[in-house]
């Protein structure tokens, strides 16, 4: 079956998120995988709102400030900020 890459194909609808080709809702968010993270900082100098906070486990995103820049992921070179698609329940 051939796949079908979303990111290429969104459009966005009159309120916030996407709809994909198959006319399910999704927005994008950005997360840190404490696993990798080495809390070295880059992403919250990266961040154009100051939505994160470095503890001494990991960077951790204020979604509810966030822009969906992608500035963090940008900054990250250990790959632990990354872009992750949310479906929304139906
Ligand atoms: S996506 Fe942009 S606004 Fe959101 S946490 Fe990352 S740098 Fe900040
Ligand atoms: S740039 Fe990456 S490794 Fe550094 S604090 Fe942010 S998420 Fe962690």
């Amino acid at each position: 079956m051939e796949e079908k890459n979303i990111k290429e194909e969104p459009f966005h609808t009159a309120d916030e998120g996407f709809v994909d080709p198959e006319g399910k809702r999704y927005h994008i968010e950005f997360k840190v995988d404490p696993k990798l993270c080495t809390c070295c900082g880059q992403c919250a100098i990266a961040c154009p709102v100051g939505c994160i906070t470095v503890t001494e486990l990991s960077a951790v995103i204020n979604h509810a400030e966030c822009l969906s820049c992608g500035s963090c992921a940008a900054a990250c070179v250990v790959g632990a900020c990354t872009e992750v698609t949310v479906y929304e329940a139906e």
